[in-house]
Formats: C-alpha cells, sequence, structure tokens
C-alpha cells in the first residue's frame, strides 16, 4: 500500500488556491493577490474555520486546545496508540502567498482524503494540526501554539502577550471562536512529520525534487528600544541632537559588517526587519525608535557570540551617540537537529518514489522544532521557483512540487503508522 498509494495534486492544489482567497488582498509592490492571514484576526477566523469544516468533511474528529491549535484525529486499527501528528501552521505574515504552512496542514489533510478515497486503515491513528501563530508577528513570540502545547511557553504567558494595540492572545483567540477546552502540554505523538515549502533558492537551484531536512538553525529575536530626544528638524543644530532614528540606522549597518565579517561563520544571517519612529514625521528628529533583531546561525556557540558582541555594539553606540539603547530579547531557540531515523525514511519514501532528494537545514523556524522535543520529528521540504521568494506574494510552488513533498510525506507517515 505505502508503495503505490499517491495523492491527488488537483485537489491538494485547489485546496491551496481556495484557502489562499480567505484574507486576499491586491499588493502593490508585487503586482500580484497577496494572503494576509496574520494570526488571531477575523481572517485567520475564517481561513481556521474553513480548514476545521474540511477536516470534518475528511471524517476527522476536531479538538481544539486552550491555546486555539486544531487538531483533526483518524482512528487507527489500535486506537489506544500514539499517533503520527502531521501538522504545520496557516496563519501567515501580512505580506503573504499561499503556500508556507498552509502546505503542510492542506497536504495532511490531502494524505487522510487519500487513504480515505482507498478506505486504508492505518496501525496507529493519525492526527492533522494546525497550529496558533507560528509566524510570530503580532505578537511577537513565533511557534506560539506549538511552544505551549510542548510545554515550552506556560499558557498564562502566551495569553498575556500583546499586539500593538494592547489586545491580547486569549483576548483574540476568544474573539475568533477559536479559544478551545483541550489540556494543553499532554499530547505525545508517536512522531510528527512536517511538510512545507524550503522559502530559500537551494532545491530549486540543485533541480531537487524534496529537501530532507536536518534541523533548524539558532534562532534569536530581541526588541531594541532606543530612547533620544524629538526636536524641531530645521532648528536644532546638529551637534545638539540625540537623534534615535540615526542610532538605529548605525546600528543596523553595524549588524550587517558583523554577519559578514566572518566571524560568527559563513552562515551567520542578521536583519533588523522592524525600525518604528517616534514621532515619524518629516520636519521632526526622532526621539524613539523601537527596532527588532533577527539572529540566525547554524551553531548555538557562534550564535551566543554574536549575541554578546551586539550587545557591546550596543552599549558603545550609545555611548557615542548620547543616549538609551534598551534590549528586550522576545525569542530565542536553539540550533535543532531532527530525528536521523525518520530522515532516513524520507529519503527511503523519496527514493521508491524515483524523487531526487537533498539534505538541507532549514533556515526558517517550524512548528516542527517544538514537537521534536516531544517526539521523533522531521520535515519534507518542497522547492519554490523564483529563488524560493517567500513571506512574499510572489511565494510559488508548481502543482508537481507540492504533490512531490505531500506523497513522501503520506509514504513516511504509512511507515510510521505501522510501527510497534
Ligand atoms: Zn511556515
Amino acid at each position: 500500500m505505502a508503495k503505490t498509494l499517491s495523492i491527488d495534486g488537483k485537489r491538494l492544489y485547489s485546496s491551496l488556491a481556495r484557502l489562499g482567497k480567505v484574507g486576499a488582498y491586491k499588493d502593490e509592490t508585487a503586482g500580484v493577490i497577496g494572503v494576509n492571514r496574520l494570526a488571531l484576526t477575523a481572517a485567520d477566523g475564517e481561513g481556521r474555520r474553513l480548514v476545521t469544516k474540511w477536516f470534518r468533511e475528511a471524517g476527522l474528529r476536531v479538538t481544539v486546545d486552550k491555546i486555539g491549535n486544531v487538531y483533526g484525529r483518524r482512528r487507527g486499527r489500535e486506537d489506544h496508540l500514539a499517533p503520527v501528528m502531521l501538522g504545520s501552521h496557516i496563519d501567515s505574515v501580512p505580506t503573504a502567498g499561499r503556500f508556507d504552512g498552509c502546505l503542510g496542514v492542506l497536504g495532511a489533510l490531502e494524505a487522510v482524503r487519500t487513504l480515505n478515497d482507498v478506505k486504508a486503515a492505518t496501525r496507529r491513528p493519525l492526527v492533522v494540526a494546525y497550529f496558533t501563530d507560528e509566524e510570530g508577528c503580532r505578537f511577537g513570540t513565533d511557534m506560539l501554539g506549538s511552544a505551549v502545547a510542548t510545554r515550552r511557553l506556560p499558557l498564562e504567558r502566551a495569553y498575556a502577550l500583546k499586539d500593538r494595540d494592547g489586545l491580547t492572545v486569549k483576548g483574540e483567540l476568544k474573539k475568533i471562536g477559536f479559544l478551545g477546552h483541550e489540556p494543553v502540554g499532554r499530547l505525545r505523538p508517536h512522531a510528527y512529520l512536517e511538510c512545507h515549502i524550503e522559502q530559500g533558492p537551494t532545491l530549486r537551484h540543485k533541480r531537487r525534487d524534496v529537501g530532507v531536512v536536518l534541523g533548524v538553525q539558532a534562532i534569536s529575536w530581541a526588541e531594541l528600544t532606543i530612547t533620544g530626544k524629538s526636536a524641531h528638524a530645521g532648528t536644532t543644530p546638529m551637534s545638539f541632537r540625540r537623534d534615535a532614528g540615526l542610532t538605529a540606522s548605525r546600528l543596523n549597518a553595524a549588524l550587517r559588517e558583523m554577519t559578514l565579517s566572518g566571524r560568527y561563520g559563513r552562515d551567520m544571517r542578521a536583519a533588523m526587519g522592524m525600525i518604528r519612529l517616534t514621532p515619524n514625521m518629516v520636519n521632526v528628529v526622532p526621539g524613539r525608535a523601537v527596532c527588532t533583531v533577527d539572529l540566525r546561525n547554524p551553531s548555538d556557540a557562534l550564535m551566543a557570540k554574536a549575541e554578546a558582541d551586539f550587545a557591546r555594539l550596543c552599549r558603545k553606540v550609545a555611548d557615542q551617540d548620547g543616549l538609551a539603547v534598551a534590549s528586550r530579547r522576545t525569542a530565542k531557540t536553539p540550533h535543532v537537529p531532527f530525528d536521523e531515523s525518520v530522515q532516513a525514511l524520507i529519503a527511503d519514501r523519496a527514493d521508491r518514489l524515483g524523487l531526487s532528494h537533498e539534505p538541507i537545514l532549514s533556515g526558517a523556524g517550524h512548528d516542527a522544532q517544538e514537537w521534536s522535543r516531544v517526539c521523533k520529528t522531521a520535515m519534507v521540504f518542497v522547492p519554490g521557483e523564483r529563488d524560493g521568494i517567500s513571506h512574499n506574494p510572489r511565494e510559488f510552488s508548481t502543482l508537481k512540487q507540492c504533490a512531490d513533498g505531500v506523497n513522501v510525506l503520506l509514504g513516511a507517515a504509512l511507515v510510521l503508522a505501522e510501527e510497534a
């Protein structure tokens, strides 16, 4: 069964297109239709209701936990055994395409639909899941739902997180109708698998059908608050200014130099993705800047060195510019290696399907890294066109690329679901 069963790529692709209509907007910069389903907004609620309806139509028993993660369960022949869980997320950044996260959720759903079509039973139950606020760009903590479900983050702390307008996770979950009752922190799957777009150029350039993900690099997020003094842009002599915007720019430029210096290995990456100036006016020297720093490195030791050096740099630049720089850590995850036996299984299933594959380290954070603490876990990557651009409406993977990845996911899931 595992050798020959193959999903309906068209059905998968049309589900991706349908979900992509929820939160759709005309992106003026990219010139195409984008998706905005920021976590726990009305659009996220609408997407959740659609996918949950599809779960039920596929015969899955749906439960929602206290952090709003949604699980659809398919019975196993030995239903008391721990399930094999397949999942990802359907929330998005405000300028997204239709594949990030959704491929993993709708791919898992397609795997279940395929099993239903041929009335195939698995020994272990299967669970298809989507997790709350993977992206983290609204409440500042990514992989929120899976971090709570796997006990890295206490529920009450997650509930209290606020967005820019002071709205809390708990209040917003309630508002969209996804504040569930299932307790968190108890689910112990037999294994967790996630299919996701690569979000980078490597697989496409190497002409590989799928990627076997080795693990996720270390990620460190901080928020800097730079406090200077607002002043008239015309009357204040340059030497009198304490320009928070200038300090933010200097730190951003210094961060890039640090990254390219080679002192933190060849794969160090950094970005200052947000700089918010106050009062943000053409004729006012900004008195305050709040900016985010995103650091990535495959080595925990080199990451620690980069964090320490950047903190020192912040103090030095603050001294030079005569203003205060306060830093607050908003997220931190170490390098996470995935289970080698599951990686080997994924490679084997790809071979059997005649698909080429490549081991690859994930540059982005994923729900899988959270689940890897509680059960054996690995991921399948799908290549993307246009240099694998992602977090952008131009994000695109072909029907075949998506179907190949989901066929590997299904093949691996079937083997894991027969394990004792
Ligand atoms: Zn994602």
